[in-house]
Protein backbone atom coordinates (compact mmCIF):
# COMPACT_ATOMS: atom_id res chain seq x y z
CA UNK A 1 0.00 0.00 0.00
CA UNK A 2 1.70 3.55 -1.26
CA UNK A 3 1.00 5.87 1.29
CA UNK A 4 0.06 9.31 -0.68
CA UNK A 5 -0.20 12.83 0.05
CA UNK A 6 -1.99 14.59 -2.67
CA UNK A 7 -1.44 18.51 -3.59
CA UNK A 8 -4.15 21.23 -4.80
CA UNK A 9 -6.69 18.75 -2.86
CA UNK A 10 -9.31 21.41 -4.17
CA UNK A 11 -8.87 21.77 -7.66
CA UNK A 12 -10.15 19.91 -10.70
CA UNK A 13 -7.36 17.67 -10.90
CA UNK A 14 -6.68 17.06 -7.31
CA UNK A 15 -10.53 16.45 -6.58
CA UNK A 16 -10.20 13.05 -9.39
CA UNK A 17 -7.14 12.33 -7.84
CA UNK A 18 -9.01 12.07 -4.17
CA UNK A 19 -11.92 10.45 -5.89
CA UNK A 20 -9.95 7.68 -7.96
CA UNK A 21 -7.96 7.04 -4.85
CA UNK A 22 -10.47 5.93 -2.41
CA UNK A 23 -11.91 2.84 -3.86
CA UNK A 24 -8.52 1.93 -4.70
CA UNK A 25 -6.24 -1.04 -2.32
CA UNK A 26 -3.10 -0.03 -3.28
CA UNK A 27 -2.55 3.72 -2.35
CA UNK A 28 -3.36 5.04 0.76
CA UNK A 29 -4.49 8.72 0.98
CA UNK A 30 -2.65 9.98 4.30
CA UNK A 31 -2.22 13.92 3.71
CA UNK A 32 -4.47 16.12 1.49
CA UNK A 33 -3.36 19.81 0.94
CA UNK A 34 -4.85 22.96 -1.05
CA UNK A 35 -4.42 26.83 -0.70
CA UNK A 36 -6.94 28.36 1.81
CA UNK A 37 -10.36 28.29 1.47
CA UNK A 38 -9.82 24.86 2.97
CA UNK A 39 -12.44 22.06 2.56
CA UNK A 40 -13.04 18.41 3.02
CA UNK A 41 -12.97 16.65 -0.64
CA UNK A 42 -14.41 13.39 -0.99
CA UNK A 43 -14.29 12.45 2.28
CA UNK A 44 -10.78 13.62 3.25
CA UNK A 45 -9.77 16.15 5.52
CA UNK A 46 -7.67 18.96 3.23
CA UNK A 47 -5.37 20.88 5.22
CA UNK A 48 -3.61 24.10 4.61
CA UNK A 49 -0.77 23.63 2.03
CA UNK A 50 1.54 26.53 3.56
CA UNK A 51 2.21 23.37 6.28
CA UNK A 52 3.51 21.16 3.54
CA UNK A 53 7.26 20.71 5.13
CA UNK A 54 6.09 20.01 8.52
CA UNK A 55 2.94 17.71 7.32
CA UNK A 56 5.17 15.73 4.94
CA UNK A 57 7.31 15.12 8.10
CA UNK A 58 4.31 14.17 10.08
CA UNK A 59 2.81 11.91 7.69
CA UNK A 60 5.38 10.04 6.63
CA UNK A 61 4.12 9.71 2.91
CA UNK A 62 5.94 7.74 0.30
CA UNK A 63 4.70 9.82 -2.78
CA UNK A 64 3.20 13.16 -3.37
CA UNK A 65 0.52 13.82 -6.45
CA UNK A 66 0.59 17.39 -7.91
CA UNK A 67 -1.80 18.79 -9.73
CA UNK A 68 -1.81 22.86 -9.38
CA UNK A 69 0.44 25.29 -10.83
CA UNK A 70 4.68 26.02 -11.31
CA UNK A 71 5.33 28.06 -8.92
CA UNK A 72 3.73 25.88 -5.60
CA UNK A 73 4.57 23.08 -7.62
CA UNK A 74 8.06 23.47 -7.55
CA UNK A 75 7.99 24.42 -4.49
CA UNK A 76 6.27 20.99 -3.17
CA UNK A 77 8.79 19.16 -5.09
CA UNK A 78 11.63 20.94 -2.85
CA UNK A 79 9.94 19.79 0.24
CA UNK A 80 9.22 16.02 -1.23
CA UNK A 81 13.23 16.43 -2.03
CA UNK A 82 14.27 17.59 2.12
CA UNK A 83 11.39 15.06 3.68
CA UNK A 84 12.84 11.90 1.39
CA UNK A 85 9.19 11.53 -0.39
CA UNK A 86 9.22 10.93 -3.94
CA UNK A 87 7.28 13.10 -6.35
CA UNK A 88 4.27 12.57 -9.31
CA UNK A 89 4.18 15.89 -10.71
CA UNK A 90 0.98 16.43 -13.51
CA UNK A 91 1.46 20.31 -13.26
CA UNK A 92 2.15 21.54 -17.05
CA UNK A 93 3.35 25.13 -17.97
CA UNK A 94 7.18 25.08 -16.28
CA UNK A 95 9.66 27.42 -17.54
CA UNK A 96 13.15 26.78 -18.17
CA UNK A 97 13.90 27.69 -14.62
CA UNK A 98 11.17 25.62 -13.10
CA UNK A 99 12.30 22.91 -15.13
CA UNK A 100 16.24 22.93 -13.39
CA UNK A 101 14.90 23.15 -9.99
CA UNK A 102 12.36 20.22 -10.78
CA UNK A 103 15.17 18.48 -11.85
CA UNK A 104 17.47 19.40 -9.03
CA UNK A 105 14.83 17.54 -6.72
CA UNK A 106 15.50 14.68 -8.37
CA UNK A 107 18.94 14.27 -7.59
CA UNK A 108 17.67 13.35 -3.84
CA UNK A 109 14.31 11.64 -4.63
CA UNK A 110 12.57 9.98 -7.45
CA UNK A 111 10.74 12.14 -9.64
CA UNK A 112 7.99 11.34 -12.49
CA UNK A 113 6.54 14.57 -14.50
CA UNK A 114 4.42 13.77 -16.94
CA UNK A 115 2.10 16.21 -18.72
CA UNK A 116 -0.76 13.65 -19.65
CA UNK A 117 -1.13 10.74 -17.59
CA UNK A 118 -3.64 9.14 -19.88
CA UNK A 119 -2.40 5.77 -21.63
CA UNK A 120 -3.98 6.75 -24.76
CA UNK A 121 -1.70 9.72 -25.16
CA UNK A 122 1.15 7.19 -24.80
CA UNK A 123 0.31 5.42 -27.98
CA UNK A 124 -0.32 8.24 -29.57
CA UNK A 125 3.14 9.82 -29.19
CA UNK A 126 4.29 6.23 -30.37
CA UNK A 127 1.95 6.46 -33.33
CA UNK A 128 2.56 10.12 -33.82
CA UNK A 129 6.74 9.20 -34.35
CA UNK A 130 5.92 5.94 -36.28
CA UNK A 131 3.79 8.05 -38.86
CA UNK A 132 6.41 11.40 -38.53
CA UNK A 133 9.05 8.76 -40.20
CA UNK A 134 7.15 7.24 -42.47
CA UNK A 135 5.62 10.33 -44.04
CA UNK A 136 8.96 12.56 -44.43
CA UNK A 137 8.40 15.99 -46.32
CA UNK A 138 4.29 15.92 -45.48
CA UNK A 139 3.02 18.85 -44.20
CA UNK A 140 2.69 18.59 -40.11
CA UNK A 141 0.28 20.60 -38.12
CA UNK A 142 -0.75 20.05 -34.46
CA UNK A 143 -4.53 21.25 -33.24
CA UNK A 144 -5.12 21.22 -29.13
CA UNK A 145 -8.95 22.09 -27.53
CA UNK A 146 -9.21 22.36 -23.85
CA UNK A 147 -11.51 24.19 -21.41
CA UNK A 148 -11.71 27.86 -20.88
CA UNK A 149 -9.78 27.73 -17.54
CA UNK A 150 -6.65 26.73 -19.14
CA UNK A 151 -3.96 28.52 -18.41
CA UNK A 152 -0.47 27.79 -20.59
CA UNK A 153 -0.90 27.24 -24.19
CA UNK A 154 -0.25 24.98 -26.07
CA UNK A 155 -0.65 22.70 -23.92
CA UNK A 156 2.24 20.51 -22.24
CA UNK A 157 1.14 17.38 -24.18
CA UNK A 158 0.96 19.71 -27.45
CA UNK A 159 4.49 20.42 -26.33
CA UNK A 160 5.64 17.02 -25.73
CA UNK A 161 3.94 15.74 -29.10
CA UNK A 162 5.94 18.95 -30.87
CA UNK A 163 9.17 17.35 -29.56
CA UNK A 164 8.43 13.85 -30.67
CA UNK A 165 8.01 14.94 -33.89
CA UNK A 166 11.16 16.98 -33.83
CA UNK A 167 13.27 13.91 -32.26
CA UNK A 168 12.37 12.28 -36.08
CA UNK A 169 12.51 14.78 -37.91
CA UNK A 170 15.07 17.45 -36.72
CA UNK A 171 14.52 21.03 -35.46
CA UNK A 172 11.25 22.85 -37.15
CA UNK A 173 9.79 26.25 -36.82
CA UNK A 174 6.54 26.15 -34.73
CA UNK A 175 4.21 28.99 -35.91
CA UNK A 176 1.53 29.78 -33.31
CA UNK A 177 -1.46 30.30 -35.05
CA UNK A 178 -1.59 32.43 -38.73
CA UNK A 179 -2.53 35.62 -39.25
CA UNK A 180 -2.32 38.28 -42.65
CA UNK A 181 -0.10 37.01 -45.38
CA UNK A 182 1.39 33.84 -44.15
CA UNK A 183 1.93 31.85 -46.55
CA UNK A 184 3.32 28.45 -45.17
CA UNK A 185 6.92 27.51 -44.78
CA UNK A 186 8.82 24.32 -45.92
CA UNK A 187 9.64 22.80 -42.32
CA UNK A 188 7.40 24.96 -40.60
CA UNK A 189 4.50 23.53 -37.63
CA UNK A 190 1.48 25.49 -37.38
CA UNK A 191 0.31 25.04 -33.55
CA UNK A 192 -3.35 25.96 -32.99
CA UNK A 193 -4.35 26.03 -29.27
CA UNK A 194 -8.48 26.33 -28.89
CA UNK A 195 -10.01 27.52 -25.61
CA UNK A 196 -13.54 26.90 -25.09
CA UNK A 197 -16.08 25.26 -22.46
CA UNK A 198 -15.27 22.60 -20.49
CA UNK A 199 -13.34 20.16 -23.35
CA UNK A 200 -11.11 17.86 -20.61
CA UNK A 201 -8.55 17.58 -23.47
CA UNK A 202 -8.32 16.90 -27.09
CA UNK A 203 -5.18 16.81 -29.59
CA UNK A 204 -4.82 16.07 -32.99
CA UNK A 205 -1.79 15.79 -35.44
CA UNK A 206 -2.24 16.34 -38.66
CA UNK A 207 -0.25 14.94 -41.54
CA UNK A 208 -1.11 16.08 -45.22
CA UNK A 209 0.97 15.86 -48.35
CA UNK A 210 0.55 13.84 -51.09
CA UNK A 211 -2.88 13.94 -51.87
CA UNK A 212 -3.60 11.96 -48.76
CA UNK A 213 -4.29 13.44 -45.09
CA UNK A 214 -3.80 11.82 -42.23
CA UNK A 215 -5.03 13.17 -38.70
CA UNK A 216 -3.95 11.50 -35.24
CA UNK A 217 -6.76 12.37 -32.44
CA UNK A 218 -6.66 11.59 -28.49
CA UNK A 219 -9.57 12.73 -26.94
CA UNK A 220 -10.07 12.54 -23.06
CA UNK A 221 -13.35 12.09 -22.20
CA UNK A 222 -13.12 12.43 -18.51
CA UNK A 223 -10.16 13.71 -16.44
CA UNK A 224 -10.82 10.03 -14.60
CA UNK A 225 -8.07 9.09 -17.14
CA UNK A 226 -5.09 11.30 -15.67
CA UNK A 227 -6.24 10.59 -12.36
CA UNK A 228 -5.68 7.21 -12.62
CA UNK A 229 -2.60 7.00 -14.69
CA UNK A 230 -1.26 9.20 -12.08
CA UNK A 231 -2.36 7.07 -9.64
CA UNK A 232 -0.63 3.77 -11.29
CA UNK A 233 2.72 6.07 -11.76
CA UNK A 234 2.61 6.75 -7.66
CA UNK A 235 2.22 3.18 -6.56
CA UNK A 236 5.16 2.41 -9.30
CA UNK A 237 7.66 5.21 -8.39
CA UNK A 238 7.54 4.27 -4.50
CA UNK A 239 10.24 2.54 -3.51
CA UNK A 240 12.35 3.58 -6.56
CA UNK A 241 16.30 5.12 -6.65
CA UNK A 242 16.42 9.15 -6.65
CA UNK A 243 16.32 10.40 -10.36
CA UNK A 244 14.21 11.44 -13.22
CA UNK A 245 11.07 9.60 -14.59
CA UNK A 246 8.39 9.69 -17.05
CA UNK A 247 5.04 7.60 -17.70
CA UNK A 248 6.28 5.98 -20.70
CA UNK A 249 8.56 4.17 -17.65
CA UNK A 250 5.67 2.53 -16.02
CA UNK A 251 3.72 1.55 -19.23
CA UNK A 252 7.24 -0.49 -20.00
CA UNK A 253 7.04 -2.20 -17.00
CA UNK A 254 3.22 -2.79 -17.65
CA UNK A 255 4.14 -4.10 -21.39
P1 LIG B 1 -7.42 23.93 -11.27
O1 LIG B 1 -7.33 25.38 -11.55
O2 LIG B 1 -8.76 23.29 -11.16
O3 LIG B 1 -6.63 23.61 -9.90
C1 LIG B 1 -5.41 24.25 -9.59
C2 LIG B 1 -5.01 23.93 -8.16
O4 LIG B 1 -3.81 24.65 -7.89
C3 LIG B 1 -6.05 24.37 -7.12
O5 LIG B 1 -6.08 23.41 -6.07
C4 LIG B 1 -5.48 25.69 -6.60
O6 LIG B 1 -5.86 25.98 -5.26
C5 LIG B 1 -3.99 25.41 -6.69
N1 LIG B 1 -3.23 26.66 -6.80
C6 LIG B 1 -3.33 27.60 -7.77
N2 LIG B 1 -2.46 28.61 -7.51
C7 LIG B 1 -1.82 28.29 -6.37
C8 LIG B 1 -0.82 28.93 -5.59
N3 LIG B 1 -0.30 30.10 -5.96
N4 LIG B 1 -0.38 28.31 -4.47
C9 LIG B 1 -0.88 27.11 -4.10
N5 LIG B 1 -1.83 26.45 -4.79
C10 LIG B 1 -2.30 27.05 -5.91
O7 LIG B 1 -6.54 23.21 -12.41
P2 LIG B 1 -6.61 21.69 -12.90
O8 LIG B 1 -7.54 21.60 -14.05
O9 LIG B 1 -6.80 20.80 -11.72
O10 LIG B 1 -5.13 21.51 -13.50
C11 LIG B 1 -3.99 21.62 -12.66
C12 LIG B 1 -2.73 21.35 -13.47
O11 LIG B 1 -2.72 20.00 -13.94
C13 LIG B 1 -2.57 22.23 -14.72
O12 LIG B 1 -1.21 22.58 -14.88
C14 LIG B 1 -3.00 21.30 -15.86
O13 LIG B 1 -2.42 21.62 -17.11
C15 LIG B 1 -2.45 19.98 -15.33
N6 LIG B 1 -3.08 18.78 -15.88
C16 LIG B 1 -2.23 17.76 -16.16
C17 LIG B 1 -2.74 16.56 -16.59
C18 LIG B 1 -1.79 15.40 -16.81
O14 LIG B 1 -2.24 14.31 -17.21
N7 LIG B 1 -0.50 15.59 -16.52
C19 LIG B 1 -4.11 16.39 -16.78
C20 LIG B 1 -4.96 17.47 -16.48
C21 LIG B 1 -4.43 18.67 -16.02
Amino acid sequence: MTRLAVTGAGGHMGREVLEAAAPRDDVDVVLAVNRPPIEEVAGYDVEDEADLPDLLAARDPDVLVDFTVPEPSVRYAEACAEAGVAAVVGTTGFDADERARLRAASESVPVLKAANFARGVAALRRAVREAVAALPGYDVELTETHHNRKRDAPSGTANTLLDDVEDVRGETDRVHGREGDHPREDGEIGVHARRAGDVTGEHELLLAGNNEVLSLTHRAESRGVFAAGSLDAAAWLAGRDAGWYDFGDVLDDDA
